[in-house]
């Protein structure tokens, strides 16, 4: 690992300040310090959030909803009572990512912000596209874990259980920098990577996560996380759904959101299936349409047509848990 210099800051503006091209802003490190080992990257300074006390709030009001600073960990998220019983999907995502150990390093911000886990990224010999090379190794290499949605160019999934499950909750996301300054709804953050802009996030290298917001689930509001992964704990999702529904009395959609993880190279929408919930009655027949929805447009690789069947499978369990059916 090359050289570099550690500044500890006590508030956003001084972060700013001191963050360039050449800084990167650590939190929990469990990522970033990882990619510095491996030589993926060097940044020639680290500009330490976790002295900024402002960014470690967890808040709920009844009626503005939850209000969750960037440093909250997750660990933090796993336990809180309330999160558990108000917002369950974040809870559970928490309680599935990673080990107990990094939960209690990782934080929101960063794992929000992590890189991909593709191989091919993950080691300094593979000079592939998302790090600035020709091509993808991924499309005709070794490609069991990569994207069957939004592929092209850069086929790596994206990696947090956090963001899908925060995404179907319907969560605002404050960034802080000279560019983008402001609030917008998490799925606005992510980008697909494109020929001008080589990263999944909008995020600058001087722009900062503040804080999560999520409204205060209406009457009836209902969420599940669902993982599935290639062994029992503490390791990434081949595919992830995050499901939140409100239902009425009766049981009819009043508003549905689905998003799917380890899929594609950023958090996905997956909008066609809600479209099919929307107003109807929850059933086994309407859960099995909104799921093969969901996937309609897969395009697997050679390797990772499994993924199709999985995260049909996992739309259709997540949404019949919500409805109290049968899965
Ligand atoms: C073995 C292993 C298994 C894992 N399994 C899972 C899993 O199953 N599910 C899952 O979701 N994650 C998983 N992770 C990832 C882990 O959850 C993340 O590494 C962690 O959450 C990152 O948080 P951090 O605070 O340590 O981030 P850091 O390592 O400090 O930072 C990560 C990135 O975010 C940037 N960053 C940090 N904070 C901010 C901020 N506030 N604003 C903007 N940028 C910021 C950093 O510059 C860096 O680029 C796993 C990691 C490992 C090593
Ligand atoms: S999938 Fe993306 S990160 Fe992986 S090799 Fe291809 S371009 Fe690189």
């Amino acid at each position: 690992m090359k050289n570099f210099e550690h500044v500890s800051v006590a508030n956003l503006t001084q972060a700013i300040q001191w963050l360039d091209d050449d800084a990167k802003p650590i939190a929990g490190g469990t990522d970033l310090l990882a990619e510095m080992k491996e030589g993926i990257i060097s940044p020639r300074r680290l500009v330490n959030l976790k002295t900024i006390p402002s960014l470690s709030q967890i808040e709920y009001d009844r009626r503005e909803g939850l209000r969750l600073g960037a440093l909250v960990s997750l660990a933090q998220l796993e336990e809180h009572p309330l999160i558990g019983e108000k917002y369950p999907a974040l809870a559970q995502a928490a309680a599935l990512a990673a080990s107990p150990q990094l939960r209690q390093m990782g934080t929101l911000g960063g794992n929000l912000s992590q890189s991909p886990r593709c191989w091919y990224y993950r080691n300094a010999l593979f000079p592939c596209w998302l790090k600035g090379g020709q091509s993808c190794f991924a499309v005709d290499g070794e490609n069991a874990y990569h994207a069957i949605l939004g592929g092209e160019p850069c086929h790596s999934v994206h990696p947090s259980d956090l963001a899908p499950a925060l995404i179907a909750l319907n969560a605002q996301v404050r960034v802080v920098g000279p560019e983008l300054d402001g609030s917008l709804a998490l799925e606005e953050l992510y980008r697909r990577p494109s020929e001008a802009h080589r990263r999944a996030t909008i995020l600058g290298p001087r722009e900062l996560i503040a804080e999560l917001s999520l409204p205060a689930p209406a009457a009836g509001s209902r969420s599940v996380y669902l993982k599935v992964m290639d062994r029992a704990v503490w390791t990434f999702a081949l595919v992830g759904v995050a499901a939140a529904l409100q239902l009425d009395e009766g049981g009819r959609v009043e508003r549905a959101r689905l998003v799917l993880g380890g899929v594609a190279p950023i958090p996905w929408r997956a909008q066609a299936a809600e479209e099919i919930l929307q107003g109807e009655q929850l059933s086994a027949e309407l859960a099995q349409a909104a799921a093969e929805a969901a996937l309609a447009n897969a395009e697997p690789l050679r390797d990772n047509g499994y993924k199709v069947k999985l995260a049909q499978e996992l739309v259709r369990r997540a949404l019949l848990q919500l409805g109290d059916q049968e899965t």
